[in-house]
């Protein structure tokens, strides 16, 4: 196994491993220095930090807690199970830490708008919800299959005083959405920041959500050494493009007992076509300005994935989470549709707890976990979000 420090930060070229960089036109590589340069800025100035903290604790409700499930620990009757409750976020996930940085990052800038891409909404909504506070308009992309399947949320963000933009090209979902989230960025990056909503994309975006999101890992670890007095045995989130799971893990990643599982969707089985785990079945490729992980036929098409959560449904994944992989830090497996529904179903009756599907995976991923854990130990899920949002999903598939 390749060693810690080589985790630590992309390289200057953005790469983590042979994964990362700046797959882009021209026209946007100056928009991504100017960010880059910028944010190194920011992350060694103080008041903007302080801003971040008041937003982060006094509106988005933070920190979570950290919660001993111990009826959910019963059930298995091994390692004692602690769920970071990102699920009690303002707008409920952790999608909101992203959004209020980057929301208060666009303001550093002196940027009046924000454009945002949306699979399941969810993301749109933490972004209009953003631009609310820090006085930005907000238009956000949205493929034409998702803003049918999706209305609820469509409404929520119209509420909210954002643009909604069915796009219309290629499979009409999150892929195409990112494409035009880019190039309206790229027309108007004058006046425009994009906000891109995971640890994917071009350099530096999958290094700036990581570092944002990882005040997830920061609480977490902080609550293990002064309550626990010792750290997590096991790690367990859900991972999309990837932003809630490498937020929880980076703190841990160089604590090298710590093990340390990602949970992608196995959709109908990975024997079908019809899933969204780019690491366990996919192969490096470049799609939305990154190289990573990528669901593609042999031509190199990207190919549709599936999941019964609208949030882990991307055909790629942020690229540290492939080097991770790679070099064997963290272990990647996949939970089906039919086991994020047992998982959902586990954690309601077990604690009155109702999850996304999205982390419902990384719940429902435990039975294959638990049996080789033992009593005497910890094992620490990031619940990413809460399930109001999918009570209709569970209701057809039940
Ligand atoms: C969007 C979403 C995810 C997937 O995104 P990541 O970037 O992989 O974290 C996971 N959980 C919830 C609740 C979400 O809304």
């Amino acid at each position: 196994m390749i060693r810690a420090k080589r985790h630590a930060s992309p390289d200057p070229k953005g790469r983590f491993g042979i994964f990362g960089g700046r797959y882009v036109p021209e026209t946007l590589m100056k928009a991504l220095g100017d960010l880059t340069r910028a944010y190194a800025g920011l992350k060694r100035d103080r008041r903007f930090q302080e801003e971040l903290r008041f937003y982060w604790e006094r509106y988005a409700g933070r920190p979570t807690p950290v919660y001993e499930a111990r009826n959910l620990t019963r059930h298995f009757g091994r390692a004692r199970i602690f769920l970071k409750r990102e699920d009690l976020c303002h707008t409920g996930a952790h999608k909101i830490n992203n959004t209020m940085a980057q929301g208060l990052l666009a303001v550093r800038l002196g940027k009046k708008r924000i454009v945002a891409e949306t699979g399941a909404g969810q993301h749109g909504v933490a972004s209009a919800t953003a631009a609310c506070v820090f006085g930005l308009k907000c238009v956000v992309y949205m493929g034409e299959e998702d803003v049918k399947r999706q209305a609820l949320n469509v409404y929520k963000m119209k509420l909210l005083g954002a643009e909604v933009i069915p796009v219309h090209s290629g499979s009409r979902t999150l892929k195409d959405a990112t494409n035009e989230a880019i190039r309206d960025w790229v027309t108007n990056v004058e006046t425009t920041h994009y906000l891109l909503g995971s640890a994917v994309g071009p350099h530096p975006y999958p290094m700036m959500v990581r570092d944002f999101q990882s005040v997830i890992g920061r609480e977490t670890r902080g609550f293990f050494l002064r309550e626990v007095k010792k750290l997590p045995d096991y790690l367990v989130a859900c991972v999309g493009g990837g932003s809630n799971s490498i937020g929880f893990f980076h703190p841990f990643l160089k604590d090298r007992r710590v093990k340390i599982f990602g949970i992608e969707a196995a959709g109908e089985g990975l024997g079908t076509p019809r899933h969204a785990a780019s690491l366990s079945k996919g192969s490096p490729g470049i799609l939305h300005g990154m190289k990573s992980y990528l669901l593609q036929d042999r031509e190199g098409q990207v190919r549709l994935a599936h999941s019964i959560s609208a949030g882990l449904d991307y055909p790629s994944v942020g690229p540290e989470h492939s080097h991770l992989k790679v070099t064997g830090r963290v272990e990647y497996r996949a939970a089906t549709d039919a086991e994020a529904l047992e998982g959902f179903g586990l954690l309601t009756r077990s604690e009155g707890i109702m999850p996304a599907l999205e982390p419902a995976h990384a719940v429902g991923f435990l039975k294959h976990l638990m049996p080789q854990t033992r009593k005497n130990q910890i094992l620490a899920l990031c619940l990413s979000g809460r399930g109001d949002k999918d009570i209709d999903t569970v209701k057809r598939y039940l």
